[in-house]
């Protein structure tokens, strides 16, 4: 059972996600200021802070309620474009650990959790990779942890995986021409800036793996 992660791991994951928003939240508001309209980082880091408050009161039991309180909560609160996006990728990502027999994540179960979080975030949006949008990061992830869950890798890993994929496909995102989403409003001239969106993710992402580091060190 050591080498699982369970509802411990899933609330220092979005403790990680809220410090995250809150840290880079005008590295966020900037990215956006030159592909939307400068309200990313103010979203996510409203959204997280409710998402805070609603575990505060709550304290679900299960990987599963406490993903779909995440899910809901972003839904309901962030008004952009990135909430609805971010809030169904919660939603399956919920519903994905469910599925996992024990209620807690093996190394293959944290692979499809992201796979899971990437498939609905596309449901909802209709992005491809290469759209420069969230989809940029996620879907890298989801191959890098799929592909170290295969290899044998721990759950731990294969989060380190997926961060470290999700980092470099944040940062692919530069050279992309938006044409999905507001900053396809900008043709040509979305080129040359970094996609807020598969920023923020890649920070949630990077959350993750550091949970799983702080599991591992700490139980
Ligand atoms: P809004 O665009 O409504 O102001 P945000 O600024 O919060 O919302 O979020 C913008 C981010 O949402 C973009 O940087 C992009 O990553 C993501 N995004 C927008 N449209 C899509 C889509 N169709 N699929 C995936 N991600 C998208
Ligand atoms: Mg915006």
């Amino acid at each position: 059972m050591a080498d699982t992660l369970g509802v411990e791991w899933a609330t220092r994951w979005i403790e990680g996600c809220a410090a995250a928003a809150a840290e880079h939240r005008d590295e966020l508001i900037d990215l956006d200021r030159e592909i939307g309209d400068a309200d990313h980082g103010e979203n996510v880091d409203r959204g997280f802070r409710k998402v805070t408050e609603a575990l505060g009161a709550q304290a679900p039991g299960s990987v599963d309620e406490l993903l779909k309180l995440v899910a809901k909560t972003l839904i309901s609160t962030v008004g952009g474009a990135s909430g609805p996006l971010l809030g169904t990728a919660f939603l399956r990502a919920s519903k994905a650990a469910k599925a996992a027999e024990s209620g807690e994540l093996g190394a293959g179960d944290a692979a499809a959790l992201i796979e899971a979080a990437l498939e609905g975030i596309q449901s909802r949006g209709h992005a491809e990779e290469g759209e420069k949008t969230m989809v940029d990061t996620w879907a890298p992830a989801a191959r890098a942890a799929r592909e170290a869950a295969d290899g044998g890798a721990s759950p731990a890993e294969v989060l380190r995986a997926a961060a470290e994929a999700a980092a470099q496909g944040a940062e692919a995102t530069i050279p992309l021409k938006a044409t999905k989403g507001r900053a396809s409003y900008l043709g040509e001239r979305s080129v040359g800036h970094k996609d807020p969106g598969a920023t923020s993710s890649a920070y949630f992402l990077a959350a993750a793996a550091a949970a799983a580091d702080a599991a591992k060190g700490g139980e």
